[in-house]
């Protein structure tokens, strides 16, 4: 199994390297994000011992189960939160994360700011945006993003590098990549998080800087 996910991580550098190669609008290095949501700890540390150094995680305390002891014995791992996030487990996130992608409403952009002024762990913040407009999802709606963004950085303060979508799950995905990039470049941001196992390619197409794979690294979640 070990074998399994070295060889799986091999596979997806290649094809990354690839689609970067071919996109016309991939200016940057693209960072594999391992999502290491619900897999055992046996995985997460064949994918350490492959050279795999960011990962992500959708909850805040099963982040510090898998990493609050693997981090110090691994100094060079990057951590991101790529799941809602709740206010009160916001002080726990900034302990742990190097980046929270899911900045996705303005309670949390206020509770936030408050912990930032407190802190010397500032994580750089990713707004999601809600780019299907679907009722159930979390993010910002697409008329609001502009507004959003330099409400963050500006009146709030807030260390905002880039954008972050989940497209909805029955739809082709590329035309909300093509809208996300494009407002990553009308902002000015650095960062742009889109693309799962099922499409990161495409997403490379489309300029992303940060795709986050979990089952095409560490196979099913069991789920
Ligand atoms: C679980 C998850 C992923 C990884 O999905 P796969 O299809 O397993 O690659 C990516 N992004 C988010 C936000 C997730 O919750």
């Amino acid at each position: 199994m070990n074998h399994t996910i070295a060889d799986n991580l091999e596979k997806i550098r290649a094809a990354i390297n690839v689609a970067s190669a071919d996109s016309l609008l991939s200016k940057q290095r693209v960072a594999l994000i391992a999502v290491s949501k619900v897999q055992p700890d046996e995985k997460i540390d064949a994918a350490l011992k492959a050279g795999q150094r960011v990962f992500g995680e959708n909850r805040v305390q099963e982040a510090y189960t898998h990493w609050e002891t693997r981090r110090a014995n691994y100094p060079d791992v990057e951590l991101h939160l790529i799941g809602p996030l709740q206010t009160n487990k916001a002080k726990e996130a900034i302990g742990l994360f190097d980046v929270i992608q899911t900045l996705d409403r303005e309670k949390l952009a206020n509770r936030l700011a408050v912990l930032y002024g407190e802190s010397t762990r500032k994580p750089a913040l990713y707004v999601q945006m809600n780019v299907g407009q679907e009722p159930q999802k979390a993010g910002i709606a697409p008329a609001e993003a502009a507004e959003f963004v330099r409400w963050a950085r500006e009146d709030k303060q807030l260390p905002v590098t880039g954008l972050m979508c989940i497209p909805p799950a029955d739809a082709d995905p590329a035309p909300h990549f093509a809208w996300l990039a494009q407002q990553q470049q009308r902002l000015g941001l650095a960062h742009l998080s889109m693309g799962m196992s099922a499409d990161y390619e495409v997403a490379i197409c489309f300029g992303a800087t940060h795709v986050r794979v979990g089952t095409a690294v560490f196979g099913g979640r069991g789920l």
